[in-house]
């Protein structure tokens, strides 16, 4: 699939929309003009891509809704550079968003199909600089910790505890809370052993789910 001119003005529409929404950051919506959201979907789904909708992307999940996308990158609060992990890597939408940004991106997916889905829409799209795992994002990755950002894009039934350990100091975590709705949530780390938890409005996620499947 090319991106066409009519793929580029439908874009270009959505981020106008998406500025009336809310007052985002320019580079985020610059950001999200820049990723071609369509060429994450299958054929069939492009014309639908720039609306303001989540659409299915296989194995029963979805890819986020646009303004969903800004908010939790808008709550992140991250500069270039600095190291962000994402939990539920999906068809690998949000992760571009985050390579534009020029955040240094680790993402984990725990379905095979939807991991290599992602893979394949990554490279082709030469975004080449995140790190993509196969695996469970309760365990988050300790190896690559601390990260200055966290972005869960699924529904968590609580805070996964290995991911505030593994949150840096003054870092941020960004995680829709709840069975069903969920809160999105946002917990900072301000030391050590302290961390703020702010509340930021209603949201749908598909849920976080333990453990990996093939
Ligand atoms: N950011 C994605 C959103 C995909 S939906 C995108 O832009 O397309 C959320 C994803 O989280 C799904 O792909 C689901 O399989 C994944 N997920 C759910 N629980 C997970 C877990 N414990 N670890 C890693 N990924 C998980």
């Amino acid at each position: 699939m090319l991106d066409t001119l009519l793929h580029r003005g439908r874009r270009k529409q959505l981020i106008e929309q998406l500025s009336k929404k809310y007052q985002f950051k320019k580079e985020i919506l610059d950001a999200m003009g820049r990723v071609p959201r369509h060429m994450f979907l299958e054929y069939g789904l492009d014309l639908l891509a720039y609306q303001d909708k989540p659409l299915p992307i296989g194995a029963g999940q979805t890819i986020s809704q646009p303004f969903t996308v800004a908010m939790q990158t808008e709550l992140l609060g991250l500069s270039k550079w600095d190291k962000v992990l994402e939990i539920g890597t999906g068809c690998g939408y949000q992760t571009a968003v985050l390579a534009e940004l020029g955040y240094r991106v680790f993402t984990i997916e725990r379905q095979r199909a939807l991991y290599q889905l992602a893979q394949k829409n990554l490279n082709r799209l030469d975004y080449h600089s995140p790190t993509q795992f196969y695996g469970d994002g309760f365990a988050g990755l300790p190896k690559f910790a601390p990260f200055k950002g966290i972005l869960v894009t699924c529904g968590a039934p609580e805070v996964p505890s290995a991911l505030l350990e593994q949150l840096a100091i003054g870092g941020k975590m960004v995680i829709p809370i709840g069975n069903g709705t969920q809160t999105m949530t946002v917990i900072e780390r301000s030391s050590e052993k302290e961390y703020f938890k702010s509340e930021h409005g209603a949201y749908k996620f598909v849920p976080m789910l333990e453990g990996t499947e093939q």
